[in-house]
């Protein structure tokens, strides 16, 4: 007799054999408009034309399996949805569109925005504040970006990379700076030497951070413009000191857009990172 089991089975097996027979959704981008969102981001610059050609792939078939909604009073455009897809598809150039799997809604607001947190001190008090935020990656859920912040892409900053590079982080769980290994794209990466190298740097970068502020004058305050220049000679942004999760992201950004810098700081994460993205932004590392 047969079971409900083998019949639900069975369903499943005619909708996937459906879902296969399916042409897949398809976006095409503009020549122009392609042309000018690469002319916008400086970083790209680096690859060649067969690179190139394959982001915009992987860009159209971004656009085809995401899902934009705009924030606010954002008039979401398709020069906005072609650069963040452009952004978004460099890190996976190699690793392909399954690093971003697992979820579909891009939420772009105009600005930054805020969001509401509770948290619990060691006495049980509930303590409530307001975030503001450029992006967050919601594991499982949607990823936000600030527009305002996402075509800002300066020499060192670069949210839309960094959102993104938490969502491959969450692949296999937490944002927690290890991402997945692939045993055929990476057969050379272990979770313990990446564990090991991400430790070392991440402590280096707080014990850098500790001793700058140690050295910033009483009379002047941490978040003011006057501390940037104590700052600025740390090798990454200070907000990589937060966790390992955030070192992952914001050494991800600077791996794609200054990567010298943090090459010279930290080679051998550096060498890891380039191993896992199956690039190397400075043509060094052998990857
Ligand atoms: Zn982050």
């Amino acid at each position: 007799m047969p079971s409900i089991i083998a019949l639900r089975h069975n369903r499943s097996m005619l909708k996937s054999l459906l879902d296969r027979l399916r042409p897949a959704a398809h976006v095409r981008i503009d020549d122009d408009l392609w042309r000018t969102t690469l002319d916008s981001l400086p970083f790209v610059a680096r690859l060649d034309h067969d690179d190139r050609r394959r982001l915009r792939d992987l860009a159209q078939q971004f656009l085809a399996d995401k899902e934009f909604a705009a924030a606010g009073r954002l008039q979401l455009t398709a020069p906005m949805q072609v650069s963040i897809a452009a952004q978004a598809c460099l890190p996976v150039l190699r690793l392909g569109l399954g690093a971003y799997r697992g979820w579909t809604s891009i939420v772009v607001y105009p600005d930054e925005f805020l969001v509401p947190r509770e948290v619990t001190d060691e006495a049980g008090i509930v303590h409530e504040y307001v975030d503001q935020l450029a992006g967050e990656a919601w594991d499982g859920g949607p990823l936000l970006l600030s527009w305002a912040d996402a075509r800002a892409v300066g020499p060192e900053y670069n949210v839309v990379i960094h959102e993104f590079t938490h969502k491959i982080d969450m692949v296999n769980g937490d944002a927690d700076g290890l991402p997945p290994f692939d045993r055929r794209l990476h057969p050379r990466l272990a979770a313990g030497r990446w564990r090991a190298a991400l430790h070392d740097a991440f402590e280096r970068l707080n014990a850098e951070l500790d001793l700058i502020e140690s050295e910033i004058p009483p009379d002047v305050d941490p978040d003011s413009p006057e501390a940037n220049r104590y700052y600025a000679r740390l090798p990454l942004d200070a907000y990589a000191a937060t966790d390992p999760g955030e070192f992952f992201a914001v050494s991800s950004e600077a791996f794609f857009v200054s990567p010298a810098r943090l090459r010279d700081a930290f080679p051998e994460w550096y060498a890891l990172l380039a191993e896992f993205f199956l690039q190397d932004p400075l043509g060094t590392a052998g990857a």
